[in-house]
């Protein structure tokens, strides 16, 4: 049977074609009810029952649905299993409905309730305290290409913040690495658009909506106080705003003003490098493992953010990092300063979020509370630090932005109380003596719920009834109770009460005196909301009139907490301040991997510090050794100890002198791990085709067992050519791990490469890693000691052995792989490559013994060389 839809599918499918792909929350009374291929999804994702509710087109329709009391704690994880959602609320009441069917002359039996979507709930787009990882920003990104170019607008709308830049497209998959966005938006009409977008209509991204649309947000009449937008930035802009505007059905989130990112002003680091140090993410995804879980020692989740974003970004400016690292070093050098300011931290609730979800009308008496506790703690740090002399000048300029709420706080503290509820419509977060129209009506109620205790008492006496009770419920409200054996008194026609209602065992009755007190207690309660309600509001639109402020101190407490942890951290692993140098250096006395420390601490093993200094005139560190003996884990200690420096923190070391870079890049040669589908030779090869077309004299690379994913000839080909470009070409400091001995070769033609090794010793048979580094090519590989290392049976080891011997004396007989290589010219033929060629009239110079020579002998000599030439 497929009749017509019923009136409420009619409103659910019109609804449904709205939200378009995002699932449908539909309420029905104290459920959001999810149908069709929606409730798959969500039975599916959420684990809960499918079940199914009537018919459409002659089938059953698939239900599941959620408690609305319930209802975040799902949304959370719909939205970590990547869906999104739209919430459609009811808008009026039943009885509004009936009403209105009245008004239309509509069947009053029939009246369905109006219902509308109020919201849309993405990853992107989240406020709510239940639904945001604390230590983790969440970004909702738009980019647009605009010739040449990609506009990028990146929010957190969380907090507000905003950031536009622009940049060329090849460094747009870097950016997107940056940034880690939750959602991303671009136009639908953008065939090389990155993986995973949300598509938008190409109309949302014109750089002049996005200009007027900032303009008026911010009620301003130019941008340029704020800084230099270009047009990519702009339609960027545009095309986030307008997502914003479509997500909020209209109303907008709390966005501060927004801040352009100039090009150059951060060590750039593309994804491959970001994946391989295990930034914020360690390989296998998650962050346990990563070096921010390794070194986040912040007191507030807003801090773990700013540091999550220094880590991501760290600087290329070297008088913006001396300004990190003397902050840091203001708390290194004063552990009680520290301490007493982390102790505060600690207790300081978010206020930027707090402060995005009253700016985006989703606030609650809590997150007021939260303000006034937050800026009160804010007032605190201040004091402390204010307190001492030689304050650096960055936390100075924090300082400042710290105070400036006294009046606001005042407010707040004298209006709520202590510890306000989240849920407002039941009142109870005014405190008293704040308003005394407030507080009579509330002495109203309490009177009159004394009056009731008082009635109570005197039923009890005047029907001799010592078991009767007034009671409350729902329904009902309130009422008198007598056990059914006693109902007979209360019934009698002059007893006063008037009979309400038999139960099994009880009997329940009203009476004027009860219904009098009921009232005064019903609508004293409502005034006393409805004041509340009032008082909330002011209080809302106090704060949002300060919203910048308090973004600004939100912003500054957690900078000041980001400097005190990684103090902390310092502290904690005997970091060094590292010292910031112009010249392409690196020169690192003991330097660690923070993350393989801590993790041979905890099973007792110690960690071997090592050096590395790399030069001008030393600027390639070939790094040869067995398998396991520590050359990757060299290798990223020193790009991690470089890109911390940058970003601001002390670094594992003894000491550190670390050259200015422009751009980082770490490559691992392909192991085990496919990446998108292609060969891992192929991802080895692209990413080196990378380097070696943007590295320049500024930056730093480090590769790790380049060429290892093809055959050995092939690998090794490719090994010697790109250590050749990146010294004769790129000249960027370089360490590169290697496990072909071949290599050392290079050594011969390139004076700037220098050969070294992780040691090991065979003991009793047994190979003994010392992961210490040491000068000079590796004597010898040491593959079959590390396959018995790694438990590889003793017969495989000894068949090995056999067939490695014979393998070795046939090299001997030809000269080995490397044969010959010494005199193939460099790769760009260099004038040393032309140089190293046997020159007959150098040689016959450097055969002359000039002191033994008569000046005769010398005329004669001068000839002979003539005719040589
Ligand atoms: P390779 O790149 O030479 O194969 P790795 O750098 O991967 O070697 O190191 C292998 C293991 O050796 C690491 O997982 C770590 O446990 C240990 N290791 C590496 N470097 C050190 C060091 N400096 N001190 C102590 N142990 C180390």
């Amino acid at each position: 049977m497929s009749g017509k839809p019923t009136p409420m599918m009619q409103q659910y499918l019109a609804l449904k074609r709205e939200a378009g792909d995002a699932l449908l929350f539909y309420r029905m009374g104290d459920f959001f009810e999810l149908f069709f291929e929606d409730a798959r999804v969500a039975a599916g994702v959420l684990d809960i029952a499918l079940t199914t509710r009537g018919e459409h087109d002659g089938e059953p329709v698939p239900m599941c649905g959620v408690p609305v009391h319930a209802a975040e704690g799902y949304l959370a994880r719909l939205i970590k299993g990547g869906c999104r959602v739209a919430i459609a609320e009811q808008t009026e009441t039943p009885d509004e409905a009936k009403e209105r069917a009245r008004r239309e002359g509509t069947p009053v039996s029939k009246s369905l309730v109006a219902r509308d979507i109020v919201r849309f709930v993405t990853a992107g787009t989240l406020t709510e305290e239940a639904l945001l990882e604390p230590r983790r920003a969440n970004l909702l990104v738009a980019v647009v290409p605009l010739r040449d170019s990609v506009g990028l607008a990146a929010c957190d709308i969380s907090t507000g913040r905003m950031e536009l830049e622009e940049c060329p497209i090849a460094a747009l998959d870097a950016a997107l690495a940056r940034l880690g966005a939750s959602e991303l938006l671009a136009p639908d009409d953008w065939p090389d658009a990155p993986a995973d977008i949300i598509a938008r209509p190409r109309s949302d991204f014109r750089s002049e909506d996005g200009e007027a649309r900032l303009k008026t947000i911010h009620q301003i009449a130019t941008l340029d106080g704020l800084g230099d937008f270009s047009r990519p930035m702009l339609a960027a802009a545009a095309g986030l705003i307008a997502y914003l505007e479509h997500a909020g059905r209209g109303t907008l989130p709390f966005l501060l003003p927004p801040v352009a990112r100039g090009s150059g002003a951060h060590l750039a680091m593309d994804a491959a490098t970001r994946a391989s140090l295990e930034i914020l993410e360690a390989q296998g995804g998650g962050r346990a493992g990563s070096l921010i879980a390794c070194i986040d020692r912040c007191a507030t989740g807003a801090g773990a953010r700013q540091l999550a974003e220094d880590l991501s970004a760290p600087l290329a400016d070297r008088g913006a990092i001396e300004a990190r690292l003397a902050s840091v070093q203001h708390f290194h050098g004063d552990p009680l300063l520290r301490a007493d300011v982390r102790g505060v931290l600690r207790q300081a609730p978010d206020i930027g979020r707090a402060l995005g979800r009253l700016v985006a009308g989703r606030g609650s008496p809590r997150d007021l509370s939260q303000i006034r506790d937050g800026l009160a703690e804010a007032r605190r740090v201040r004091d402390m630090l204010g307190a001492r002399p030689d304050l650096p000048a960055l936390l100075a300029d924090m300082c400042e932005a710290l105070g400036g709420h006294a009046a606001l706080v005042d407010h707040l503290a004298r209006a709520l109380v202590p510890s306000p509820p989240t849920e407002r419509s039941q009142g109870g977060f005014i405190a008293a003596d704040y308003d005394h129209a407030l507080d009579s009506l509330r002495e109203t109620s309490g009177n009159a719920r004394k009056a009731i205790a008082a009635l109570e008492a005197r039923y009890r006496d005047g029907t001799g009834t010592p078991s009767l009770k007034i009671k409350h419920n729902k329904v009902l409200g309130y009422f008198i109770e007598v056990p059914a054996k006693h109902g007979d008194k209360l019934m009698a026609a002059d007893s006063g009460f008037t009979h309400r209602q038999t139960m099994a065992g009880a009997v329940r009755f009203n009476s004027i005196g009860l219904h009098e007190e009921a009232t005064r207690i019903a609508e004293a309660g409502a005034h006393a909301v409805a004041a509340e309600e009032a008082h909330f509001e002011t209080l809302v639109g106090e704060v949002i009139e300060a919203r910048e402020a308090i973004a600004a101190t939100a912003a500054a407490l957690a900078r000041i907490d980001v400097a005190a942890a990684l103090a902390e951290r310092a502290v904690e692993g005997d970091w060094a301040r590292p010292e910031m140098r112009d010249e392409p250096c690196l020169e690192i006395v003991g330097g660690r991997h923070p993350v393989v420390e801590a993790a041979l601490a905890r099973s007792g093993e110690r960690f071997v510090a090592n050096d590395c200094t790399l030069a001008q005139a030393n600027r390639l560190w070939l790094i040869g050794g067995p398998n396991m003996g520590g050359k990757s884990t060299f290798l990223r200690q020193n790009a991690l100890i470089l890109m911390l420096a940058q970003a601001g923190s002390y670094v594992p070391a003894n000491s550190a002198r670390v050259g200015l870079a422009d751009r980082l890049f770490s490559r691992v040669g392909a192991s085990d791990n496919l990446a998108r589908g292609r060969s891992t030779f192929m991802v080895e090869m692209v990413e080196t085709a990378a380097i070696l077309s943007q590295a320049t004299e500024r930056s730093f690379v480090i590769l790790d067992e380049v060429g290892r994913g093809t055959s050995t000839y092939d690998g090794m080909a490719l090994a010697w050519a790109v250590v050749e470009a990146v010294h004769e070409q790129l000249q960027c400091r370089c360490l590169f791990a290697t496990h072909y001995h071949e290599l050392s070769r290079l050594a011969e033609t390139c004076d700037a490469l220098s050969l070294h090794h992780v040691r090991a010793r065979e003991w009793k048979g047994d190979l003994v890693l010392l992961h210490e580094l040491a000068t000079g090519a590796a004597d010898r590989s040491y593959g079959l000691s590390v396959a018995k290392l790694a438990g590889v049976p003793a017969p495989v080891i000894k068949r090995a052995k056999a067939v490695l011997d014979k393998l070795e004396k046939g090299r001997e007989q030809t000269g080995g792989l490397g044969a010959g290589l010494g005199d193939l010219p460099l790769f760009a033929v260099t004038a040393q490559a032309e140089e190293a060629r046997p020159d007959p009239l150098r040689e016959a110079i450097e055969r002359i013994d000039v002191d033994a020579l008569s000046p005769r002998e010398a005329l004669d000599t001068l000839y002979a060389l003539q005719t040589t030439a």
